[in-house]
């Protein structure tokens, strides 16, 4: 088990005249009783001690005091009591400087449920009254939130994705700074920015953040950005219903009423990868294309968008059009989609029995765009029409296809 393994890297320290305790995100899932994901250890020692103590090491950070331990097949991340020097520009710390003592440790750290330590023993520090804001589902940031979000404005979206991720409320007034020192997420890197949004969008109480997004302005930096969360709140609700971060982002666009070019200058502030950005705007097209109401389902033709866009995306778009159409029972459309694509007795250009090579000699002609138009559209009639996939049938099929299209 992770915990005792976890426990053993503990125990090391402790037998070694040092403190240690779990830290952090860890213990705040331990006592909501949610999965935890990565375990984070505090220690008095110095990186230089945890090194020795742990020959089985990676370095990670040792600038910061961070040493990653390796038992059996886990690293955990072991660092150093610290404080965090100067902020500039509204970011990470230049510099942190070593502590021996834990509560100034936790004292640096963001929201009260982060800011809790947990020996080997269960026996929790919780200097800022973390295990109260639990119960009552609050995020309230651990000091003076303003200066708190001044010294690192990534803890603003922090803030929202936890109240997302955990269904919780944000502290009056920690709320309140939030929205006083929006505008200061604007010097955060758009990489970290989209990181915590897509983590948003992927919450269960995505409602929630999409809600705080938009009441705390966090996102006014932003045009695009600001427009997607303002237009789009009702609509919110139905983003539980995909798998996805990539069609959460599309369904978000499509009820905001984004063109295919508005969603792309989102994708590319926001950097999204190539792949990324392509999903998206596929589906804001086709999404616009199949010109839908919410909630009034209406029969799609998937065999010609099979044809045109293949399974993945069609996979994808059913499930955007199951949360679209939410009234609907769970899984048709899945089923019908599965239905025509296993009827095709052909699916794709490869599987039909003739190549382009074959067509150019048999026709003659020289290769050209001509070639995929006639391929496409002996698949269109294989697939969908019932011509069977032989040579010949397909070789005289073509032959009236590029006849047709001299004419
Ligand atoms: P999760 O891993 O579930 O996203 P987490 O709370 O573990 O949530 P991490 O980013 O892994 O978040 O950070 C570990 C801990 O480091 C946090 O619990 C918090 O105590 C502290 N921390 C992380 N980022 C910041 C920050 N920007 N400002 C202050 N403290 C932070
Ligand atoms: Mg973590």
């Amino acid at each position: 088990m992770v915990i005792e393994l976890a426990n053993r890297v503990l125990a090391t320290l402790e037998e070694n005249g040092f403190e240690a305790y779990f830290v952090g995100g860890c213990v705040r899932d331990w006592l909501l009783k949610r999965p935890v994901h990565d375990i984070d250890i505090c220690t008095n020692a110095h990186p230089g001690d945890v090194i020795l103590l742990f020959p089985d090491h990676v370095p990670t950070g040792l600038k910061h005091g961070t040493v990653s331990v390796k038992m059996g097949k886990h690293l955990f991340e072991v660092t150093t009591y610290r404080t965090e020097g100067k902020y500039e520009d509204y970011r990470r710390p230049v510099e942190v400087q070593f502590v021996s003592e834990l509560r100034l440790d936790l004292e640096r750290r963001d929201f009260t449920m982060n800011a809790m330590a947990m020996d080997r023993n269960k026996s929790l520090q919780d200097p800022f009254c973390g295990q109260e804001d639990l119960a009552a589902q609050l995020v309230r940031a651990v000091g003076n939130a303003r200066e708190r979000f001044q010294e690192d404005a990534l803890r603003l979206l922090r803030g929202v994705r936890f109240a997302a991720q955990l269904g919780f409320s944000i502290e009056k007034d920690t709320l309140t700074a939030m929205k006083e020192t929006a505008p200061l997420l604007s010097y955060i890197a758009v990489e970290r920015v989209r990181e915590e949004l897509n983590k948003t969008l992927d919450s269960q109480g995505v409602q929630i953040g999409c809600q705080l997004l938009y009441e705390t302005g966090l996102l006014d930096f932003s045009p695009g950005l600001k427009r997607l969360f303002r237009q789009s709140l009702t609509e919110s609700w139905r983003l539980t219903k995909l798998l996805t971060v990539s069609q959460k982002w599309s369904l978000l666009m499509f009820a905001a009423g984004f063109t295919p070019v508005d969603a792309k200058e989102v994708c590319s502030f926001l950097r999204m990868s190539k792949r990324d950005t392509e999903t998206i705007i596929g589906f804001v097209r086709l999404l616009q294309q199949l010109h839908l109401d919410w909630d009034a389902p209406k029969t799609i033709e998937w065999g010609p968008l099979l044809l045109e866009e293949g399974w993945e995306t069609c996979q994808g778009l059913a499930l955007l059009l199951q949360a679209s159409w939410s009234n609907s029972p769970t899984n048709q459309l899945i089923q019908e989609l599965v239905k025509v694509y296993e009827r095709m007795p052909v699916k794709n250009i490869k599987e039909l029995a003739v190549t382009g090579l074959d067509l150019q000699i048999v026709l003659k002609k020289k290769p050209g765009e001509w070639i995929v138009q006639v391929l496409k559209a002996l698949l269109f009639e294989t697939a969908l029409r019932g011509l069977p996939n032989t040579p010949e049938a397909l070789i005289e099929v073509a032959k009236k296809e590029v006849a047709d299209n001299e004419h």
